[in-house]
């Protein structure tokens, strides 16, 4: 059974030049054996295809065969597809014959066109365990990000400008000929649109993102008197953004570690002091560690296990003045009671304890009861 040219086009007998070039354009895309890799009848149909357009590109051929002077047959998709004597292999290959690249070239340029939107940077979420008198004091913590970084090959762009004379449908003359008989044809370039050379071609580094994976020290600034679960923003050390668009920013949770003998609350600094029976009861200088260095404290007599003294603006300093004093150091004490005593020590304590007060303290609960 005969195909009709225009049917397998899927056009009409009154189809223009142009409608002529977008239908094979469409079936050429649908068929080439490029998409459709070892696919026997694609092949079969790409080839029918081009020979179609071939005779009805040319408007001469295109009259003849208007006027019945050839026909073309279906052939079984397993066999060579004969047309009148035509070498149909030929005609795949043949000057008219679309390439890949011409056929999809708008697919191409879509993409690119998509691909050349810049986005912005994704931020970096990190948390962090710091020790609690780092915290306090404030430091400056190194700290090790991997992130995206804008591609030093492309500069972000994602794309490289190509050279001229790079096109390859043209060999960089930007115009294509080709002879019919003693007829030379010319006409522009469609691949490179006249201009020799293709549009920019994909970074391959960064494989068209603009941004390549680098790990790097990102020095943390750590004001004093952070707080446990505080967030710390580093602006700009996100990632970067894909072709070209702007940089996220890095955010830090810090956790602060606990401490053998500090503790936190607020600006406040808690220490629970041991102290001496004999240094509760008689009173005592004593040095305290404090965020900077040791501290006097007076431990007035008779000072009770618990009683809490204050050393003044020894806590934690504001990092930002402006926004309020240091905090104060607050010592509790904690009375130590000796039980390894010696001798001389336990006959000490023993004569001692005669004058004790709190024995006398406890007769009284006898005389109340
Ligand atoms: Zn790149
Ligand atoms: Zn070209």
């Amino acid at each position: 059974m005969a195909t009709d040219l225009y049917t397998l086009l899927g056009i009409t007998q009154a189809a223009s030049a142009a409608d002529i070039d977008r239908a094979h354009r469409r079936l050429s895309r649908r068929y080439h054996p490029g998409i459709n890799p070892g696919d026997q009848v694609a092949a079969a149909m790409y080839r029918q295809i081009q020979n179609a357009y071939q005779i009805l590109i040319d408007a001469d051929r295109r009259r003849q065969y208007d006027l019945g002077v050839v026909t073309v047959r279906t052939a079984p998709a397993d066999s060579a597809v004969a047309f009148e004597g035509f070498d149909f292999s030929s005609v795949a290959e043949g000057q008219l014959a679309a390439t890949f690249s011409e056929l999809f070239a708008d697919v191409f340029e879509h993409a690119a066109r998509e691909a050349t939107t810049p986005t912005s940077g994704a931020d970096i979420e990190l948390e962090l365990t710091m020790p609690f008198l780092d915290a306090a004091r404030g430091a400056e913590v190194p700290l090790s990000v991997t992130r995206q970084e804008r591609c030093p090959t492309c500069g972000g762009a994602g794309r490289i400008a190509r050279p001229a004379g790079s096109c390859p449908v043209c060999h960089g003359e930007g115009t294509r000929r080709w002879a019919r008989g003693h007829m030379v044809f010319t006409k522009t370039c469609e691949a490179c649109e006249g201009t020799g050379r293709l549009a920019a071609e994909r970074c391959r580094p960064c494989a068209g993102v603009g941004t390549t994976a680098r790990t790097e020290v990102v020095t943390l600034p750590i004001p004093a008197g952070l707080e446990s679960g505080a967030r710390v923003a580093v602006p700009g050390r996100g990632h970067a953004g894909a072709r070209g668009g702007p940089t996220g920013d890095l955010y830090v949770t810090v956790r602060v570690a606990d401490h053998p003998y500090f503790r936190r609350a607020g600006r406040d600094l808690e220490l629970r002091l041991p102290v001496g029976i004999h240094e509760a009861a008689l009173g005592a200088d004593v040095d305290v560690p404090t965020l900077d260095g040791p501290a006097r404290l007076r431990i007035p007599p008779g000072t009770a296990s618990g009683d809490r003294l204050c050393v003044k603006g020894r806590g934690v300093r504001a990092a930002d003045p402006s926004r309020g004093r240091a905090g104060d150091l607050i010592v509790e004490i904690a009375i130590v009671l000796p039980n390894d005593l010696d001798d001389e020590a336990r006959a000490l304590l023993a004569a001692f304890g005669k004058r004790h007060p709190a024995v006398a303290e406890r007769q009284r609960l006898f005389e109340g009861a």
